[in-house]
């Protein structure tokens, strides 16, 4: 059988046959080195260590090659897309573009190890390959397939009429070669640029025939594919964000150069979304390895949740299922343990298990990397009646090219002199039928981080799995969906107070204020830990054991503004609920006036920072006590019972600029009056959301919230009140 893989030039699935028997050359489109990468990227090198994991169990020898895009597309690519934060803050102090990408280099071969990913034999970089890429260059001048503008110099996209075969996408290949560039000097819009020259007081460039300059962004992997694996390849992968332009690019060059065809079959992993949306920085669902590592996750548990779904299928990235993948794991790797208790040596070769298991098995491999049927066939193997010594064999082949460590669990498992000694003195109490004493070393091992458990072959000691480890602190909610409402059940309390809490000091000051300023009220605080992975998670914690009128409720990873306010008034239960800013501090007696002004039943909201506005469009603070059109978040305070009616918060804002507009609209909307008293004791502390973003990212951010409060509320001027001039 031969491994049958989906070939994105020719849109079918083909057998993979190498053009020199036995031997596969690979080449993957490998990372920018200016930024971490997350862990969408991530799941594109996986794709491709199982391709390559699949090809070597045949038989064939892979030899693969992987680049590392460094500084040479630094520039251009912050210039294109404007996002050069990271390198200026390392240029700011005082660090090269250089340092940076070997920083990032090295960061990347971190990651790959730790996900098991088996290391290309060259890792090219793109900086020690510009006479590579000229040379290039020059052969395509030579033949035509280039021309020069003011010293750069461009593909004529003309001159090689199969071009846009991989993509299909002739729409996108006539708006143009580069990423959202438009150059005035091209022939042809679809031309793109093979080589630039350097602009006066550029420091990274190149000398060339024609002048300092730089290369353009797709002759890189032309240049550093030929050299490495000749001017013809058998697979050549990447994101499938890749096709266009820059793959596309890549065969225009390469075969306009040397006139025989590049790759034989193009392979492309689809995106990892994060929330149902792509990965992006900005929506702060750009998760790296090292978030999942710092969140108490194995960066295998990523590993396993990839094989949950094919290669070319987008896969939704969420915490809940990532906790799933690492259970499953988990339970994997206990039972490869259990079975190795009973004396057992790593020989994978030896494997004599049922022909029909490793069939089904390899049959879904070679079936287009069908790793999810690959997976539950494993499960089947778990699950079945054969003797331990067949289940572990056959794991250890499977492994081969699933990668999950499975060989190295026993030594994982291995445990430390103390937990041994614990190990064995509880194996001896139990037999002396001395429980309560062997309870208490249980107790002591898990201390250590050790499970002890008693098994047919005496008791055992393993390493407590990170969940097990994480249920020690607190459980933690994935979305707020998973929290049940209290809305319906009568008021407890006097006053909820709903704090969505990160950054510790100032959630310190704000909870301990509100709580010192509630004297004899009945009160209580519904605190979010909003996927906080400093002190604040802890502290909250130790806060709600001291202070029993404080609850948290923890979210395992960032949810956004409205859905973690949401999981606050959803668990709510005070006839008036306050909603509180980290940022604000309580001075005074805030509830007495607070109860006041809402027991006038036409008031649906009470808060000291008002806002008016006349045009939807500019808002502006009131210092006088009186009715206001909107409601700033620092202190927002409503009866409980009118969220029947108003509703919770759209989720959609994650980010909290304008949601408090959004959110006073709804009131407004439900015919009820929002009013201002400037007298109320709050103080406002710096936003440090706000500090912590740079003004490109606050404007954007704050354009999108605002976009969508216009898109609900926009023409709904009937809501405003009309304030006195003045
Ligand atoms: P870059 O470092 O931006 O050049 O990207 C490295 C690789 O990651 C490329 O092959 C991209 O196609 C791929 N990639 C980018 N974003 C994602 C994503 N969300 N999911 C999967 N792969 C991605
Ligand atoms: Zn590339």
């Amino acid at each position: 059988m031969a491994l049958r893989i989906h070939n994105t030039l020719t849109r079918t699935i083909e057998e993979v046959a190498p053009r020199k028997p036995g031997v596969v050359t690979l080449y993957t489109c490998g990372p920018t080195v200016y930024r971490s990468a997350h862990i969408g990227n991530l799941r594109s090198y996986l794709m491709a260590d199982w391709l390559r994991r699949a090809l070597q169990h045949q038989g064939f020898q892979v030899r693969h090659v992987k680049n590392i895009t460094d500084v040479g597309h630094m520039r251009q690519e912050m210039l294109e897309r404007g996002e050069d934060k990271v390198i200026a803050a390392a240029i700011a102090e005082g660090k090269t573009p250089q340092e940076i990408a070997q920083s990032y280099t090295g960061a990347f071969f971190r990651d790959e190890a730790r996900l098991n990913i088996l290391p290309a034999h060259v890792h090219p970089r793109a900086t020690e390959h510009i006479p590579e890429m000229l040379a290039i260059i020059q052969e395509l001048v030579r033949r035509g397939h280039a021309y020069e503008r003011s010293g750069n110099w461009y593909f004529s996209v003309a001159s090689f009429p199969s071009y846009g075969r991989l993509s299909g996408n002739l729409q996108a290949s006539l708006q143009g070669g580069a990423r959202g560039e438009v150059d005035p000097l091209k022939q042809d819009p679809r031309d793109f640029t093979l080589w630039k020259a350097a602009e006066p007081g550029r420091s990274l460039k190149w000398p060339s025939p024609w002048g300092d300059g730089f290369p353009g962004w797709h002759i890189e992997c032309s240049a550093m594919s030929m050299k490495y694996l000749g001017p013809q390849i058998d697979i050549h992968t990447g994101g499938v964000d890749n096709i266009f332009p820059h793959h596309e690019g890549e065969i225009a060059q390469s075969e306009g150069a040397t006139g025989v065809p590049f790759v034989r079959y193009w392979v492309h992993g689809q995106h990892l979304l994060a929330d149902g949306v792509k990965m992006a920085k900005s929506v702060g669902n750009a998760y790296t390895l090292g978030d999942l590592e710092q969140r108490g996750f194995d960066p295998l548990s990523f590993r396993y949740l990839c094989l949950t779904a094919r290669f070319n299928a987008r896969l939704n990235f969420t915490f809940s299922a990532l906790r799933a993948a690492e259970q499953a794991l988990a339970r994997l790797r206990h039972r490869v343990w259990e079975w190795s208790l009973d004396g057992w040596e790593a020989s994978p070769s030896s494997s004599p298990g049922p022909g029909t298991y490793g069939q089904a098995f390899w049959q879904r491999v070679e079936d287009n990397l069908d790793l999810p049927g690959a997976l539950s066939t494993l499960w089947a193997v778990v699950r079945s009646e054969l003797p331990a010594a067949a289940k572990l064999s056959l794991l250890l082949e499977f492994d081969q090219v699933l990668g999950l460590g499975l060989a190295e669990t026993p030594a994982a498992f291995r445990v430390p002199p103390p937990v041994a000694a614990a190990m064995e003195g509880r194996r001896v109490l139990r037999l002396q039928t001395r429980y309560g004493e062997a309870d208490a070393l249980r107790d002591q091992a898990h201390h250590q981080g050790y499970r002890l458990e008693d098994t047919r072959s005496g008791t055992q000691a393993r390493p407590l799995s990170p969940l097990e480890r994480r249920r020690d602190r607190w459980s933690a909610v994935s979305s707020s969906r998973e929290v049940p409402s209290l809305l319906g059940e009568p008021d407890a309390v006097e006053f909820s107070l709903v704090v969505v809490c990160d950054y510790l000091q100032d959630v310190q000051r704000c909870l301990d204020s509100a709580l010192r300023s509630a004297g004899p009220h009945s009160l209580e605080m519904v605190a979010v830990d909003d996927g906080s992975t400093d002190e604040t998670a802890a502290w909250l914690a130790a806060l709600a054991r001291q202070d029993r009128r404080v609850r948290v409720v923890h979210a395992d990873h960032p949810l956004g503004e409205a859905a973690a306010r949401n999981i606050g008034l959803k668990q709510s239960l005070g006839r008036i609920i306050v909603m509180l800013d980290p940022s604000a501090e309580v001075m005074g007696d805030l509830f007495i006036p607070v109860a006041r002004h809402l027991q006038d039943a036409t008031v649906g909201v009470v808060g000291p920072f008002g806002l008016y506005t006349h045009d939807l469009r500019e808002f502006r603070e009131v210092s006088h006590t009186g009715d206001v059109d909107a409601m700033q978040s620092y202190c927002f305070a409503f009866r409980r019972a009118l969220l029947a009616q108003v509703g919770l918060l759209p989720e959609s804002f994650r980010y909290y600029r304008n949601l408090d507009l959004y959110a006073s609209f709804l009131f407004r909307d439900r015919g009820y009056r929002i009013l201002a008293d400037p007298s109320l004791p709050v103080r406002r502390h710096e936003h440090r959301l706000w500090l912590d973003l740079s003004d490109e990212e606050r404007k954007r951010l704050s354009r999108d919230n605002f976009r969508r409060f216009l898109r609900r509320w926009g023409q709904r001027r009937d809501l405003l009140v009309t304030l006195p001039v003045g």
